[in-house]
């Protein structure tokens, strides 16, 4: 991937994302991480999958899932693993 001045790598992103997106990063570090995704396209892909998920399951904690919606979070949760597994990641495929 591409260097930025930001010092974060994707790997680094993919690990941080949900810390980030729960607001759970120290000021610096969420400032790094933010400026990272400003300027990398992939992870900025990565962040809305996420944060699409995250929405669902929340929802889905307030009420039940329907069909569609268990559907959409499937499908969801399947795009961010190909999103991770297309951009060359260390993790062997399983199955
Ligand atoms: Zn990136």
């Amino acid at each position: 991937m591409a260097a930025d001045t930001s010092g974060v790598d994707c790997e680094e992103m993919a690990e941080r994302l949900i810390d980030l997106l729960e607001g759970e990063l120290p000021a610096a570090e969420h400032q790094r991480a933010a400026e990272h995704i400003r300027r990398c396209p992939c992870c900025a892909a990565m962040k809305s999958s996420f944060q699409g998920v995250r929405d669902l399951v929340r929802r889905s904690m307030e009420e039940p899932l329907s069909e569609t919606q268990r559907a959409d979070l499937a499908r969801a949760v399947l795009d961010a693993l190909a999103d991770e597994g297309a951009r060359g990641s260390a993790t062997p495929a399983r199955g």
